[in-house]
């Protein structure tokens, strides 16, 4: 089984377990179930896999908003403008 000592207590181990993992992000809740965290039998304390950790993070944010946003932004104002033209035929 996979296990590593606590970095928060250094007393008790961190074992991977499945919960439902719930976190606050912006001004939703993002809830994932059955997901592999490492929780630790003395303190507690918790910790995701660096695996689910880069999984959420796509989830989470969406692809590079700069990326995403000037081309359809560019697209947008391009339609207005072609219906300006029509608009005034
Ligand atoms: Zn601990």
């Amino acid at each position: 089984m996979e296990s590593f000592e606590c970095p928060n207590c250094m007393v008790g181990r961190c074992r991977l377990e499945h919960q439902t993992f719930v976190t606050r992000y912006g001004k939703g809740i993002f809830c994932a179930p059955n997901t592999e965290v490492y929780v630790c039998d003395m303190c507690g304390y918790h910790e995701l896999p660096h695996r689910v950790l880069t999984l959420f993070d796509k989830l989470l944010k969406p692809p590079d908003t700069n990326y995403t946003q000037s081309p359809s932004s560019s697209a947008i104002l391009s339609e207005k403008t072609n219906l300006k033209k029509l608009s005034r035929m």
